[in-house]
């Protein structure tokens, strides 16, 4: 598996596994709910600097908040 941030080809981790439902809101443990990220994008999906889409194909577009 290969991390799923638009442009990013590096190994994803499944320790690094970023859920998009809060489990708070019973988000279920579902690989459509779920990105497979490299460790510095990983590190960027939680950031305050960057928001993130997720395109039909399953991949995490990230953009630098203005
Ligand atoms: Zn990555």
């Amino acid at each position: 598996m290969v991390c799923q941030a638009e442009g990013c080809d590096k190994p994803a981790s499944w320790a690094e596994v970023h859920h998009l439902d809060p489990w708070s809101k019973g988000g279920k443990t579902d690989l459509n709910r779920m990105a497979l990220l490299c460790r510095p994008d990983h590190r960027r999906i939680h950031s305050a600097d960057y928001l993130h889409e997720r395109l039909p194909d399953g991949t995490i577009r990230f953009s630098r908040r203005t």
